[in-house]
């Protein structure tokens, strides 16, 4: 990406392109819509949404006239896509809602934040409520540091090859997950990432909010007895120090005996010395570095 720079409040200039506005929309409780999102769908020439029956309701709710709701979602974002860039270019102001929460976080509106920025559009944000970090922040789990994963992929294989990626990350971890599926997320969560304090955050901001926080089988258990219902953010605990420094010192594991020498000579040291690091991050002898490379 080339460097810009986007100063958002600049008076626009006759003749010049409008700005794509990223509008939050509450993520269930309507008194979670800001008056700056209010105005903004007001102002704003077209609203390009994702869902364009539930934004229409979202509308009435709060007596807004749209000059022009366009649809912009997965399955027709290749055409809509340069579509609305097409317009911004002409000089209109584009707000652009998703389903529910902050559009481009899991769900196309970061496809057209690129191309926008591709093409010196302003692209602004009118934050709100979103899902993952209200349940992060009731979670009672590290708000220190964290990933945002969303939604894990489908099949069992990849995702334990997603999950073991996040084996060793040390900060809390939060996914989207659908009622349907949670539970079995949750099993193969505990194959892949072992016992770790999690909580489930589901219908958040809604009458039956509900926080479940406890350890994975724990919270299987719960749902055993109290079926998956609503929407779910799961937020599960980070790696411990001690695992996180387990991965890290096992990168060469990956490695034959020859190739990890070998990384060591790259980095400028003798032969000698590198058969000497090797032995101890293998915890042997240099005795039995030397044999075994011999025996090659
Ligand atoms: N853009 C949204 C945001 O900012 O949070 C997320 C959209 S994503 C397509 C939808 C997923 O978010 C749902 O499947 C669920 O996992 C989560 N989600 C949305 N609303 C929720 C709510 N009220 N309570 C719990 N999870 C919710």
């Amino acid at each position: 990406m080339n460097l810009t720079c986007q100063n958002s409040f600049a008076v626009r200039k006759e003749g010049e392109p409008g700005s794509l506005y990223l509008v939050a929309t509450p993520i269930g409780n309507l008194e979670d819509m800001t008056y700056r999102a209010v105005r903004m769908l007001q102002e704003c020439d077209i609203i390009a949404a994702e869902d364009t029956r539930q934004t229409r309701k979202l509308l009435t709710h709060f007596e807004i006239q749209p000059k022009q709701l366009f649809s912009y979602h997965e399955h027709n974002k290749g055409a809509s896509g340069p579509e609305i860039i097409r317009y911004i270019i002409e000089g209109k102001n584009v707000a652009i809602v998703s389903d529910a929460g902050l559009p481009a976080i899991s769900d196309p509106g970061s496809d057209l934040v690129r191309l926008a920025i591709a093409e010196g559009i302003s692209v602004i944000p009118i934050p709100g409520a979103n899902a993952a970090l209200s349940g992060l922040i009731a979670s009672g789990l590290s708000t220190e540091r964290f990933t945002f994963v969303g939604f894990l992929p489908r099949d069992k294989k990849d995702i334990i090859a997603q999950l073991s990626s996040f084996q060793a990350a040390q900060g809390t971890l939060l996914f989207y997950e659908s009622p349907h599926r949670v539970k079995k997320t949750l099993e193969i969560m505990q194959e892949a990432l072992g016992d770790r304090q999690i909580a489930l955050a589901r219908e958040l901001t809604k009458r039956y909010e509900e926080f479940v926080r406890g350890s994975i089988p724990q919270c299987l258990d719960w749902l055993e007895e109290h079926p998956p219902l609503g929407e779910y953010v799961i937020v599960v605990e980070g790696a411990s120090k001690e695992e996180e420094l387990r991965e890290q010192n096992s990168w060469w594991q990956e490695l034959t005996l020859e190739e990890h020498v070998k990384h060591y000579e790259d980095s400028g040291i003798s032969r000698k010395d590198a058969m000497k690091k090797t032995a101890s991050d293998r915890g042997v002898s240099k005795r039995d570095i030397y044999n075994s490379l011999l025996d090659k």
